[in-house]
């Protein structure tokens, strides 16, 4: 395990647990200062779930931000707490609890790789051979499509509003850029701009906001103001035979959305699942390796496509630098399906029963590997060739059976009736209401998963 940070400590910690010597190594020596202390409330319950304990942090209640306009809104938590971290004591605690033993000092240098997969690494004094390596290690190599800088400083006595509010992650737009603030338990307040207006100086952006400016009239700076790297970033590749990059090491994700630890806490089970696989079902390797690369790619896109849709929100600056290359993103913009509403409509109200139906193109059964308890499984599910990840949830078999049952084109009546004779559709899903069936059968239609055949010919 190569890094100390969330990522290598979860990772650590989760493939102690089924049965494995694993050791971390770290190039700093601990307490370390990391930026990234806002926990929401979904990394804390993961936190919990996964057996580790938080104490002694501030707890968050809610957040507040001012967005799009000049009035603050703020949004308490439904779904629990979260918690603002000084990362030094909270990276301490989760190596801790990892109980693996930790080596500081040791800087990895390189992979070591024997007949096409990695055999261990290269360090500051050596070589050590390891069954499999975890890269932990932080922000990587990959590509980077937004490029930008965060300066962040701590400070004391600001003008906080009282009682639980104190604790809320305060996020504020301004012309050239953004700030985001948030209280820790020994009250010092870290306030970080993310800017890049050059010659505009961290306190004179500080200066451009409303709120943020006067939760900080009369407080003091108590250190120097310091620039970090806050690039998006993706790797091209998240595994190959014998190591996964896990956490920041394989993608990088805005600061903004206050998820990047969250984020390292998923990619850290999903190494151990992908990891006790590779090892003990090495027949499995290729399908763990290849679920490793999808969850990853598809989370870090998640990600991005939401920062994206926060930062077209803001339309006040449109023409200012930092916002129009932010709106100009493109990437993850959704291209619009071409359906007909009005048969989707008749579908989901049993209007369209004289409707004929097919398969669309491209769409098949594939094998697409899985998470399964500890290990990853090959399962069957409803692919199309520019959706290869599969169509999974609740109602995953059911597309299935409509897929075989369209294997010829059929009315929607005859669909139905075929459907109710169906083995799997009587007994081996479990019993689906007509309403129910309708509203899958309209979904699959909308998703290009089937098409009618009378309007498409
Ligand atoms: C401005 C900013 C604000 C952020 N705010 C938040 C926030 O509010 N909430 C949130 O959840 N996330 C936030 N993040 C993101 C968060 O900091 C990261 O997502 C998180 O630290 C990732 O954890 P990690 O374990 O993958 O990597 P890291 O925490 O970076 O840990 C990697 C470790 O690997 C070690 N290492 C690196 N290279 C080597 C090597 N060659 N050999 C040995 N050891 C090595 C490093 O010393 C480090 O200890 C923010 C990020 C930025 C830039």
């Amino acid at each position: 395990m190569v890094g100390a940070g969330p990522a290598g400590a979860v990772t650590a910690a989760l493939l102690r647990r089924f049965g494995y010597d694993v050791e971390i190594w770290e190039r700093a020596r601990f307490p370390r200062h990391r930026i990234g202390e806002s926990l929401p409330p979904r990394a804390v319950a993961l936190l919990r779930h996964l057996g580790f304990q938080a104490n002694g942090f501030a707890v968050m209640e809610g957040h507040t931000s001012v967005w799009g306009t000049t009035e603050p809104h703020r949004a308490v938590f439904e779904e629990g707490y979260g918690l603002q971290v000084d990362r030094d004591r909270f990276d301490q605690l989760l190596i801790d609890q990892s109980s693996a033993p930790v080596q500081f000092g040791r800087i990895v240098t390189d992979l070591l790789k024997e007949d096409g997969k990695v055999a261990g690494v290269r360090w500051n004094h050596g070589q050590t051979r390891a069954r499999f390596v975890v890269m932990a290690t932080g922000p990587g190599k990959g590509s980077r499509p937004l490029r930008q800088s965060a300066t962040f400083g701590y400070w004391r006595n600001s003008n906080h509003p009282h009682g639980s509010q104190a604790n809320d992650t305060i996020i504020e737009s301004f012309a050239d850029g953004w700030v985001w603030s948030l209280r820790l338990a020994s009250d010092l307040r870290n306030v970080t701009v993310v800017f890049d207006s050059p010659g505009l100086s961290y306190q004179e952006a500080i200066r451009q906001t409303r709120f943020v400016r006067q939760m900080m009239e009369g407080a003091a700076l108590v250190s120097k103001p310091l620039g970090c790297d806050a690039s998006w970033q993706c790797a091209a590749s998240f595994a190959e035979p014998g190591m996964l990059l896990v956490g920041d090491a394989g993608s990088v994700i805005d600061p903004l959305s206050s998820q990047g630890v969250y984020k390292a806490f998923c990619s850290a089970m999903s190494a151990a699942v992908v990891i006790n696989t590779c090892l003990k079902r090495p027949e499995l390797e290729a399908a763990a390796l290849d679920f490793f690369n999808e969850e990853e790619r598809r989370t870090y896109d998640g990600y991005a496509a939401g920062s994206v849709a926060t930062f077209r929100a803001e339309q006040r600056w449109p023409e200012r630098p930092f916002w129009k290359a932010r709106h100009s993103l493109s990437t993850w913009d959704v291209q619009p399906r071409a359906f007909s509403v009005d048969i989707a409509s008749a579908i989901e109200a049993g209007r369209a029963m004289d409707l004929t139906f097919q398969n669309a193109a491209g769409v098949r059964i594939a094998q697409r590997p899985t998470m399964s308890g500890s290990f990853i499984e090959l399962n069957e599910y409803l692919v199309t060739t520019t959706f290869d990840y599969g169509y999974r949830g609740k109602y995953a078999a059911l597309f299935m059976t409509v897929h075989r049952a369209l294997s010829s084109a059929k009315a929607l009546q005859q669909l139905i009736a075929d459907l109710s004779r169906t083995a799997a559709y009587r007994f081996i899903l479990p019993p689906v209401e007509r309403p129910v069936l309708l509203h899958v059968i309209a979904y699959m239609y909308r998703e290009g998963l089937i098409e009618s055949v009378s309007t498409s010919a």
